[in-house]
């Protein structure tokens, strides 16, 4: 069997190694970028989530769990940095300590490890320079290096004989009683199945298949400030706020990285353009599409209080640097120091609701991995064995 798949993200790949294990198909991954992990899976905060927050019985909160155990055995099968550095969620007011309850509680249901309810003293044991009133600690809440984890399962691919095809964008696709016929690149391909795990370029293609569907992707990008020099040593682990359960955003965090970084974010400004990466990058066919989206409209409608208050944060340097002191107040100005950001494909119904559990369609031989968003970086082998067990019965 011939499989091809779209996307050399983390999800991409880890779908493409799963197939090649599970049904011993031929592989083949394009990308259209010169390099993997080249948007979401190398622009993200590089935590393994453990699984706290998300809704019991949702497919984020069975995925992350299975999925944290998958990658860090992967990693140490492969010798890949993962690092257990332990996860604060701190309520800062009374107001959240209610939220702060509830989110200890789900992550109990979810069988989070370790999870205790600290307060005021006990936090600051964990991290000697966060404040709060109170907080929920994950001691296997971990970092790993994203990007790396997708390097190795495109060798593994090509070990197992498939192929990474780099440059090669995808540009035409149909369906046809043998097969997908796809145009990517210089090249024309006959698959008898096809995975999109585009992200960001998922409605793009969709179309391409002729499956718009419900949902539309909706690029929301995140920006972060690096700490300078030894204000890196305030910061132990990751120190995370409550998040306001409306969105599905975690809210302004700092987080320590694999590679010694200490990064303060993400914000989560519209972006406009699918990679539009700083306010300069504007695709305006692609911000039309967005924006005539009756679901974008609504959640316009709905959340611009928030949007005007994160496009200040984005403009101003003092708002993202009073969000980062309201848990470690020693920080100043002069320890924030701008670094580059990353774009979420966050899907968003009809209705302006944005989608919050990971959401996978199946239309004859195309599936379409919808909506993605973190922690699927975390949860990337778990959605990749999830994939291949909802299409085997249509396989076989
Ligand atoms: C700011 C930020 C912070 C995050 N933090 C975390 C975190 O700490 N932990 C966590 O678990 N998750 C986190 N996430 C989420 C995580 O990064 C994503 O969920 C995950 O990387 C999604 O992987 P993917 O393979 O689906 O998408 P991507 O990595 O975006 O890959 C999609 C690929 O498809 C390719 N593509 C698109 N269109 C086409 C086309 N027409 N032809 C060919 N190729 C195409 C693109 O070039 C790209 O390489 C974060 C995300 C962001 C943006």
């Amino acid at each position: 069997m011939k499989v091809g798949v779209v996307g050399a993200g983390i999800v991409g790949l880890a779908v493409a190694r799963e197939v090649t294990r599970a049904w011993g198909a031929t592989v083949t991954v394009l990308d259209k970028e010169d390099h993997v992990a080249a948007h979401q899976t190398g622009h993200n905060s590089g935590v393994v989530h453990a699984g706290i927050y998300y809704r019991p019985g949702s497919l984020k909160a069975r995925l992350c769990r299975q999925g944290v155990a998958l990658l860090r055995e992967y990693c140490a099968e492969h010798r890949l940095p993962y690092e257990e550095v332990g996860k604060l969620v701190v309520a800062s007011t009374l107001a959240e300590r209610a939220e702060l309850r509830r989110i200890a509680e789900r992550a109990r249901a979810n069988e989070v490890p370790g999870i205790a309810e600290l307060d005021a003293l006990a936090l600051r044991e964990i991290e000697p320079h966060a404040v709060g009133v109170a907080a929920v600690h994950s001691p296997h809440t971990a970092i790993a290096d994203f990007p790396a984890v997708a390097r190795r399962l495109a060798e593994d691919i090509a070990e197992a004989g498939g192929s990474v095809l780099l440059s090669h964008p995808v540009r035409a696709l149909r369906e046809t009683a043998g097969g997908v016929e796809v145009l990517a690149g210089p090249g024309r391909f006959t698959f008898d199945r096809l995975v999109v795990c585009a992200g960001l370029g998922t409605d793009t293609v969709a179309r391409m298949a002729g499956v718009p569907g419900e949902v539309r992707i909706v690029p929301f990008r995140g920006e972060y400030y690096a700490l300078a020099g030894p204000a890196r040593d305030l910061v132990r682990g990751l120190i995370y706020p409550v998040p306001d359960p409306r969105y599905p955003f975690l809210g302004v965090h700092l987080t320590r990285r694999i590679d010694g970084e200490v990064l303060v974010g993400p914000n989560a400004v519209m972006a406009l353009a699918p990679e539009g990466y700083s306010w300069g990058d504007v695709d305006l066919a692609g911000l039309r599409r967005v924006l005539a989206w009756e679901g974008t409209r609504r959640l316009a409608a709905r959340h611009w209080r928030t949007g005007v208050r994160e496009v200040f944060g984005s403009a101003f340097k003092r708002s993202f640097l009073a969000a980062a002191r309201r848990y470690v107040p020693a920080l100043t100005a002069a320890d924030l120091v701008r670094t580059r950001g990353g774009v979420r494909a966050q899907a968003v119904a009809r209705d302006g609701s944005m989608v919050d559990d990971f959401a996978v369609d199946v239309q004859g031989r195309v599936v379409l991995v919808r909506n993605a968003p973190s922690p699927a970086a975390t949860s990337s082998l778990a959605i990749a064995r999830h994939i291949v067990e909802i299409t085997s019965t249509l396989t076989s």
